[in-house]
């Protein structure tokens, strides 16, 4: 029976770059996947340590009288503000964390993935063993998402590649970058990838 720990391999990349359509690749690999921004917001509908820091910090009104989050709330009150988004991001990050140690010392894979879209921002890059940045050109990415996200203006999308790190920054600080702009087949990319994973794994 395996016993030892899976190697913990990030997956991140800006909006639109391919991220969740190259982990559907892995996945059918078998390889299990931890998606750190659902789980985020699932652990703050549902982690009482958190949802009780976040009254803490924001007031009753962060949750609405079903205990859901209020979403409309946060988003008018503490998202406009860099301070009060460094304040939750403190509580959340820790959270996830956790969350994801939990998950990891349940896998018995050989490698186990954790999407991101902010890894390096967040600094979580640093729990990981290796880094893989998928990477596309911006024009690329500013269609697919229009596509993808009727109803994101060209301008929204612009303010949250605004606040990710650039793939000039991410690509030499990343282990693997795969290159998914529209003339590259990213299948094969993610197999080779596997094939590295795998290999790393059992040496
Ligand atoms: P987000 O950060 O917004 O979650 P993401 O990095 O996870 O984005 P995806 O959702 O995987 O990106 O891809 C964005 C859109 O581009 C999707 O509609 C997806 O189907 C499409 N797409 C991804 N890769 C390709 C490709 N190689 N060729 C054509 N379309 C693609």
């Amino acid at each position: 029976m395996k016993t030892s720990k899976p190697i913990l391999v990030g997956i991140t990349g800006g909006i639109g770059s391919g991220k969740s359509t190259a982990c559907r690749i892995f996945s059918i690999l078998g390889v299990p996947i931890y998606y750190a921004d659902d789980r985020a917001k699932w652990l703050m509908s549902h982690d009482t340590d958190l949802k009780q820091a976040i009254i803490s910090n924001f007031g009753e009104e962060s949750y609405t009288a079903d205990g859901s989050l209020n979403r409309a709330y946060l988003a008018s009150v503490v998202f406009p503000d860099e301070q009060k988004v460094a304040i939750i991001n403190g509580l959340v990050h820790p959270a996830v964390k956790k969350d994801f140690e939990k998950w990891v010392g349940s896998q018995t894979a050989p490698y186990v993935l954790k999407e991101a879209a902010l890894l390096f921002e967040s600094g979580s890059y640093q729990d990981l063993d290796k880094i893989i940045n998928v990477s596309a050109p911006l024009k690329t990415r500013i269609t697919r998402v229009m596509m993808r996200d009727r109803h994101r203006t060209e301008k929204q999308i612009h303010e949250i590649i605004d606040k990710q790190l650039s793939d000039e920054e991410k690509n030499p600080k990343s282990d693997f970058v795969i290159k998914n702009a529209d003339n590259k087949l990213l299948i094969p990319q993610v197999l080779e990838l596997h094939r590295k994973l795998l290999a790393a794994a059992s040496a």
